[in-house]
């Protein structure tokens, strides 16, 4: 992702949803941005959060929107196993603020 200097002064805080499935863990996440900060020191009033999106699966039977604990993919309703997994497995950039 990349910014044009102007905005990128007036940027406030990145948020970032992960899910439990895209194997980036949040902590490495940190990590990384951190280590950016060093090196860009233009960045480090920009503020990184984080949040972990759990796993949901959408039953090709019965269409019902099951939330997955326990890696158990299975729907709720009808209890058949479902692979048709519609959360969980992003990491997107779902908000930018930027200060007044
Ligand atoms: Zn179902």
């Amino acid at each position: 992702m990349e910014f044009d200097k102007e905005k990128l002064d007036c940027l406030n805080a990145i948020h970032v949803r992960v899910g439990v499935l895209s194997n980036i863990e949040p902590r490495l996440l940190h990590n990384a941005y951190s280590a950016f900060h060093l090196s860009n020191p233009s960045y480090s009033c920009v503020d990184l959060h984080i949040e972990s999106l759990g796993i949901k699966i959408e039953c090709e039977h019965c269409g019902h929107i099951t939330d997955v604990e326990n890696y158990r993919f299975l729907c709720e309703k009808c209890n058949i196993p479902s692979k048709n997994i519609i959360q969980g497995e992003e990491m997107l950039i779902h908000k930018v603020e930027f200060k007044d």
